[in-house]
């Protein structure tokens, strides 16, 4: 629908002579998915919501022409039903900070002077022409930056690592294996602001010594790829990419390699092993890619929304954003909100901020006004939270403390009518699919658990089953090789601490 509007639009103002006046640009997402397609007419910023082709020729005569708000299309609020034209003063937008997406929604991701009128490659500028790379990482150290893939290892730590180490050769990799479900911030930023990717491939490999930088992205990505082609291009073509970059002698290319779209690859070692070609299994650490990673050179990790971080931190300071956020968690993290909440949609909020303020301010609460029953977070690596954890500060530590853990971004929220036994099996069937076999606990263990859930869920249970799942994920946890094994009990664990009535009752109903 959202090309169709294009096409409209470009239609009604060729119709109206003016060409010369209006132009018509694609942006990324502008995050607010539950009231798309938008319209946003610059420069009075007016946002229309939910708009359809065919009211594309009354936006074009009564607002471009005239000057006149088509009201009907205007953002509603539900608490107040005011009518709202600014972003900014929707509850939607109030309560985040856009960092790493900044730019989606604002600039045209296919124009690199779009990019740059948006201080694009300032940061690289100024880190190439006036400081030494040991002081571009002092100043990411300082932001107190971690990765946003997950893990959370701080982003100046590891940078330090690949830059200590030699090689004949040193690598910068841009993981964009996005594979949790229902998650897809890192799809977004690369759809909408590509360049800014770029630039922080270009700072890492200046700081570790790097003069190579590859984009590992899932194939199933094929919009974000050509954004991501054209502007590897144009960068290359306007000199921020390739010899001599800015005059100076630091050369970098970026490339793209394409993934399968196995979730195990975004695991940093199973991911390099699919790039030299290998299956994607992971291996033990050490040794870590900083000391061998890439055909065996140092190689630096870092996934997107890390990289998004970057030039900024550079261009306003590491300490900048050490004040966004809270002290073991700065900066801010963007969240794919989706579930049986009202709003859902890409949203980004400074560390700290609660679940309460995410589901029940951002997202407007749950849907058809039914109660609220929990939050999963992390992915098939997260758990599920409960209506005594909404005051929780989302940051590394804190969720981790609840229960469950950040992961990459993904944020599902479930109402009082769904099955808690069934949202586990959910997730254990997606990491049986997901597991690449190479250890025994996760490859057998992840499906004797699935059967375990399945059994119960259709009434044929017991409760032994259950003190049997318990401890069986004790076990898959304990003994597998990976980060997707040792999580992947996570989901049917925190379940069974917070809903443990629930697997009861399916045994019970048969009984
Ligand atoms: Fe593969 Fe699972 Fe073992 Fe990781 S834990 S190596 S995904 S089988």
């Amino acid at each position: 629908r959202a090309d169709q509007i294009i096409h409209q639009l470009e239609k009604e103002v060729k119709h109206h002579h003016l060409e010369n006046r209006v132009k018509v640009i694609q942006t990324g997402c502008f995050g607010f998915c539950e009231k798309g397609p938008i319209v946003k007419m610059i420069p009075d910023n007016t946002f229309y919501v939910e708009v359809k082709p065919e009211d594309v020729k009354e936006l074009v005569e009564e607002h471009v022409c005239h000057g006149r708000k088509v009201t009907r299309l205007l953002y509603v609020d539900p608490e107040t039903s005011d009518v709202i034209a600014d972003s900014d003063h929707m509850t939607f937008y109030k309560k985040q900070m856009r960092v790493a997406l900044r730019n989606c929604g604002v600039i045209d991701p296919n124009q690199i002077m779009d990019y740059i009128a948006h201080d694009g490659y300032q940061a690289l500028h100024k880190a190439l022409t006036k400081m030494t790379p040991e002081e571009v990482i002092k100043e990411i150290d300082q932001s107190r930056l971690r990765g946003r893939g997950g893990g959370g290892f701080p982003t100046g730590r590891k940078w330090s690592f690949a830059k200590k180490n030699t090689s004949k050769e040193k690598y910068v990799i841009c993981n964009a294996d996005e594979g949790d479900p229902g998650a897809f911030m890192d799809r977004s930023i690369l759809e909408g602001d590509p360049h800014s990717v770029i630039e922080a491939m270009a700072l890492c490999g200046y700081a570790i010594g790097a003069t190579q930088g590859i984009v590992y992205i899932r194939a199933e990505y094929p919009l974000a790829i050509k954004r991501l082609q054209k502007a590897i291009d144009d960068a290359t073509s306007y000199g921020m990419l390739g010899q001599n970059i800015f005059q100076t002698n630091f050369h970098f290319q970026v490339q793209i390699k394409y993934g399968a779209g196995a979730f195990v690859c975004g695991e940093e070692t199973a991911l390099i092993h699919s790039m030299e070609g290998e299956r994607g299994e992971p291996t033990m650490k050490p040794p870590f890619p900083a000391e061998a990673g890439y055909w065996g050179q140092v190689t630096n990790v870092n996934n997107v929304e890390t990289l998004a971080n970057i030039p900024v931190i550079l261009q306003k300071g590491g300490e900048w954003f050490s004040h966004i956020g809270t002290s073991n968690s700065t900066g801010t993290k963007v969240f794919a909100l989706a579930g049986k909440i009202k709003n859902v949609g890409l949203i980004e909020v400074p560390m700290g901020t609660t679940l309460r303020e995410v589901i029940f301010d951002i997202g407007s609460g749950i849907i058809d006004e039914k109660a609220f029953k929990a939050v999963q977070t992390g992915g098939p690596s997260g758990g599920c939270l409960t209506e005594k954890d909404l005051d929780t500060p989302i940051d590394f530590d804190s969720l981790i403390a609840a229960g469950s853990m950040m992961g990459s971004g993904g944020m599902i929220v479930l109402d009082e009518e769904d099955c808690m036994v069934n949202v586990a099996k959910f997730y254990m069937g997606f990491i049986v699919e997901e597991s690449c076999g190479k250890c025994t606990p996760c490859r057998e263990g992840t499906k004797r658990l699935y059967e375990l859930l399945e059994k119960i869920t259709e009434g044929n249970g017991t409760m032994a089953d259950i003190d049997t799942i318990r401890e069986l994920s004790h076990m898959i946890g304990d003994a597998s090789l990976c980060g997707l094994g040792q999580t992947a009990p996570n989901p049917v664990l925190s379940t069974l601490e917070n809903f443990y009535e629930e697997y009861v009752a399916h045994v019970v109903d048969k009984a």
